[in-house]
Order: C-alpha cells, then structure tokens, then sequence
C-alpha cells in the first residue's frame, strides 16, 4: 500500500494510524481499532480525552469569547495567572501557546537581567542532554546535535554544564563571569527521563542567591501534576525565579506561559515581549478548567499513587532482563532505558494497541493522562512487559 500524497510537509516520522475520537484513556483509530493512551500526546492530555467537565466548560466559552486581544484586558489571565502564583508560590505569569515560546521568553528576561546587572554579552549556562525547544534561541540552548544539524550559526550565548555535577557548574560559573542565569528542565525528558538530582537543585539554588543569577526550571513536560506534585522542583523544597511551563497546563488546548518570582518577574516591561494569541479567553479557560478539575479531583496525589504502581509492576515484570538498564522518573513521568536503540518497540506497541514513545534512542518514555486508573496502569504494564521482554531477548 503506498501511502497517498501530502500536502503536509514531512517534518515527523509519522506511525501509519489517524486517531478519531477518544474517552479517558482510551482512542479510536479511523478503522474504529482502540488503543490505550500512555503518552497523552507527550504529556499534554492531563485529563485524558473526552473530559465531561472540560467538554462543557470549553463549549461553554467557545460560545462565548475565543479571542479578542492582548489590547483589551482578559479576565481569565488574571484567573489562570492567580491560580498558578498560588500553586508556585512564584509572583507574576506572561501567557504564550507553547513550550519553546515559554522558554523563548525565559531565555529574554535572563539577557536582559543580565544587561541590568551591566553585562554587556551576557550568557545563559544550560546543560547536556537538554531539550528546550526548535526556535533558533531554543534549539541552541537544546544539546541534541540532530536538532541544531543544519540551522547554523546558532544562537551565541549559551555555556552547556553537565546535568548533575555541582562542582563543575561552579567552574564554569567562575569562567564565565557573564553568566545570569541557570537554565534546564527539572526532569529532561527528550532527553531520555534524567532527573536532576534534589542535592543539585538545591546547590543550583544556593549558588544563584549568593551570585544574584536566575534559576530558570522548564517545568514544560514534568509540571502541571506529573510527578505528583504541582511542579517537579517542588519535591527538592526550593524555588525557581523563572518557570516555564505548556504541555498538560491546557489539557490539549495549546496553552504556554512563564511563571516568574520576585527576581524576575519585573525584567520584562511594556513594549519589551508580546504575541497576539498568548493568554486568549480559550486558551486560559482550558487552563483555568485544567486546574480546577485536578484540584477537586486530587489529581496530584493520584499522579503519585499510579506513577508508584507503574513503577513497582515494571520493575517487577522486568527484574533480571538482560538488555534492560534502568526503569526512572518521577509520578507518571517514567522511562525505562534499555541497552539498545528501540524505536521500533513504536510500533509493536501499537500493534499490542497501546500509544507509548520512545525518546533518546533507547529510553522507552510512558506519560499517561493524569486520570489514569489502577486497571489501567496494570493494562499498560500488562501490554508492555511482553513487549520489551521479547525485544531484549532479541538483543542477547
Ligand atoms: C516539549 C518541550 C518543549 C517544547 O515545547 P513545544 O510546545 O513543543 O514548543 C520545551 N521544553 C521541554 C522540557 C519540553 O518537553
């Protein structure tokens, strides 16, 4: 069968299913098939599909309001910007519609709090392993070569550390006397679930207080409830300056924005950062809903509880495989490194009906909806066992 022509240009490796229609944690392709869902569309269907609450209220403001204007004030901003400082602990929100938009911006205010500290080139320090984003600004700060192969000259400015290794962010702190703030994701997740380590959140924090630099988290996969709290730095006990969050805040509704502290939060001001979709009555709806449906439902702790399950059923399933290397992450944001590249476990995966991903090569990533059920954490496991059992017995 060969596929039919696109219009579309071949920017992904697409799997050869349409999705048509979903409910909870279940889709239906357009041949009426149903799979279950344990990507949430890489971590943005925090309420699975088909939410009844979310339905309505997205409805009811479709009926509404969609978009007006940043030109006009929008009351839902300051609902959604409320709701995020109270869960943050942080100050002010800017509203965007995507991950690396947030991060485009994060990576503005760090510039131009370093021009008001008197630098004149100031850098960002970022880390390997990182994934920010496919902007010209935020697939350099991003350590992926794949991603920066062809798009040359690339931003300047950036300074790349070792994910985890204290002592040698200091070093280059000290080289780089220009730096202003320290930027990367809580738990990377393209690259492969590598959580930073409590100890070095909390060093990173330390070290920004006491050489006045930003602390900038990218909260855009492992925020919003994933790890089973708000935020994942929440569980090292500290406080970024700037956080940039997308992915689940708008439970598939296209929904960015940077949350900053005291810091930061007045580095930007009139004239300096804008977009004429970012923070539009839809799109803050679908978060002020997002987050209100988790709250009642206690979505965070359940995040917990399912990511605990799903961890122990795969540690438990895969003990003693040879060719598995690690099973890691936090809540319901978990890899399972294998020995491998393993990209081809896409497509058994979807052939034991089953959505998963696989990220760096050899890490098979699970992020389902945040309403999973304890069944259906054992479905997943159930389905995917077999299928990484029988891939690394191939290997051996
Ligand atoms: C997905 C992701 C981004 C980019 O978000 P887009 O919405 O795809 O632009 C940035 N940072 C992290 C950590 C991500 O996971």
């Amino acid at each position: 069968m060969s596929a039919p022509l696109s219009c579309v240009m071949p920017t992904y490796g697409r799997l050869p299913v349409a999705l048509a229609e979903g409910r909870g944690c279940r889709v239906w392709d357009t041949q009426g098939q149903e799979y279950l869902d344990a990507l949430a569309g890489i971590a943005v269907n925090t309420l699975g599909h088909g939410h009844p609450r979310f339905v309505a209220a997205l409805q009811d403001q479709v009926a509404k309001l969609i978009h007006t204007s940043n030109y006009y004030q929008v009351p839902l901003q300051e609902r959604l910007a409320a709701k995020l400082v109270e869960l943050s602990g942080l100050t002010n929100v800017f509203f965007c519609n995507s991950g690396l938009e947030a991060n485009e911006g994060a990576l503005k205010i760090a510039r131009k709090f370093g021009h008001q500290r008197g630098f004149e080139q100031p850098e960002t320090m970022v880390f390997e392993g990182a994934f920010h984003g496919r902007s010209l600004a935020t697939l350099s700060a991003t350590a992926n070569p794949k991603i920066q192969d062809g798009f040359a000259p690339l931003v300047p400015g950036f300074v790349r550390a070792p994910l985890n290794d204290l002592a040698a962010v200091e070093r280059l702190l000290d080289a780089h006397p220009q730096i202003s703030a320290i930027f990367l994701e809580t738990i990377q997740g393209e690259g492969g679930i590598n959580p930073a380590r409590i100890e070095f959140l909390q060093g990173l924090r330390r070290l920004c207080d006491a050489r006045n630099l930003l602390l900038m988290l990218d909260e855009v996969q492992c925020g919003i409830g994933r790890t089973g709290k708000w935020f994942a730095h929440q569980w090292a006990g500290i406080q970024p300056d700037v956080m940039p969050l997308a992915k689940g805040l708008g439970s598939g509704v296209p929904v960015g924005a940077i949350v900053c502290g005291p810091r930061a939060a007045g580095v930007l001001t009139a004239g300096n950062h804008g977009t004429t979709f970012g923070g539009n009555p839809l799109a803050m709806r679908a978060g002020v809903e997002t987050l209100a449906i988790m709250e009642a439902d206690g979505l965070c702790a359940h995040a917990s509880a399912m990511g605990e399950r799903l961890r122990t059923a795969l540690q438990t399933g895969l003990a003693g495989v040879e060719g598995v290397k690690d099973i890691r992450g936090q809540g319901l944001m978990l890899g399972i490194e294998l020995s491998r590249p393993c990209g081809v476990l896409l497509t058994r995966a979807l052939e034991s009906r089953l959505l998963i991903s696989v990220t760096a090569e050899r890490v098979v990533r699970l992020l389902p909806p945040l309403i999973v059920s304890s069944a259906e954490i054992d479905e997943i496991a159930n389905r995917l066992i077999p299928l990484i059992r029988a891939f690394c017995a191939e290997g051996a």
